[in-house]
């Protein structure tokens, strides 16, 4: 079996003067769904803030109702666009299928796989067909060669620029939304080169461990983090319980440089 994924070196990441799978731990943050102008412009200012890199707002969002919020489409994706613009931020939002993908392609810096559509095959390959960097997320049941051979998908079709997300599995454990499968950074780091990023949001599903899974992940080895916050969680339209408050991101960013300081 001959894998693109598989060599001994690491391979990093330039997307605009950020690096990543380099030295730096990279700190994404924002919305789980982009909701207004006004709240991008706010949580661009808290990832700015906090020396993150990277703003993220899904205005494609795949919900597990149909009757949950599915996102603002378009007119999200200029207030993403803007906000990161505005702080001199990079900007990352999800797409869920062809027709998302080609809207978002060209306008953001980098595309988002999520959970749900690790193993569309077909998106894989068109995401692979780009030259825009791709997150590509663990699939809530995927084992780690499942999630390697996703991520083949899009480096066989011709994008190289492959950031592999951990974010949790589902387990027998109902405390938490998901497992944080914290071995997997390192599993995924020795049989891949491609840079390995948490999510603790999505894996814990509550914000009170977001803190200790966050230092974790950096002490795990993983090469950046990213994490969900908005201005005002109690009015999040998605995923509110597992979003810090601005404050509550600044402040853990302050406490991550001393973890990264020590791995
Ligand atoms: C998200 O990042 O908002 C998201 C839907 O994540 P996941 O695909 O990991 O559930
Ligand atoms: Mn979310």
């Amino acid at each position: 079996l001959r894998l693109a994924g598989l060599k001994t070196t690491r391979s990093t990441i330039e997307v605009k003067g950020v690096t990543i799978g380099g030295k730096e731990i990279i700190l994404m943050g924002g919305p789980c769904a982009v909701e207004s102008s006004i709240q991008m412009s706010q949580s661009a200012a808290t990832v700015k803030q906090a020396g993150g890199k990277i703003l993220r707002g899904g205005v494609f969002k795949p919900r597990t109702s149909p009757y949950s919020f599915q996102g603002l489409g378009l007119e999200g994706l200029n207030y993403l666009v803007q906000a990161a613009k505005d702080q001199d931020l990079l900007c990352v939002t999800e797409v869920i299928d062809a027709a998302s993908l080609e809207l978002v392609v060209d306008k953001v810096d980098i595309i988002q796989i999520g959970a749900r559509n690790m193993q569309n095959f077909e998106l894989l390959k068109l995401a692979g067909k780009s030259k825009t960097p791709i997150i590509l997320k663990r699939g809530l049941s995927a084992t780690i060669e499942e999630w390697l051979l996703a991520a083949e998908y899009i480096l066989a079709a011709g994008n190289s620029q492959v950031i592999l997300c951990e974010r949790g599995i589902r387990t027998f454990e109902p405390s938490t939304r998901n497992t944080l499968d914290l071995s997997a950074v390192g599993v995924a780091k020795e049989l891949s080169h491609l840079p390995v990023i948490v999510d603790p949001s999505h894996a814990a599903g509550r914000r009170d461990l977001i803190a200790a899974l966050s230092k974790a992940a950096i002490a795990a080895g993983a090469d950046g983090l990213l994490i969900e916050t908005h201005p005002n969680p109690a009015e999040a339209t998605s995923d509110g319980p597992q979003s810090l408050t601005p404050e509550q991101f600044v402040q853990l960013a302050g406490e991550l440089g001393v973890v990264a300081e020590a791995v």
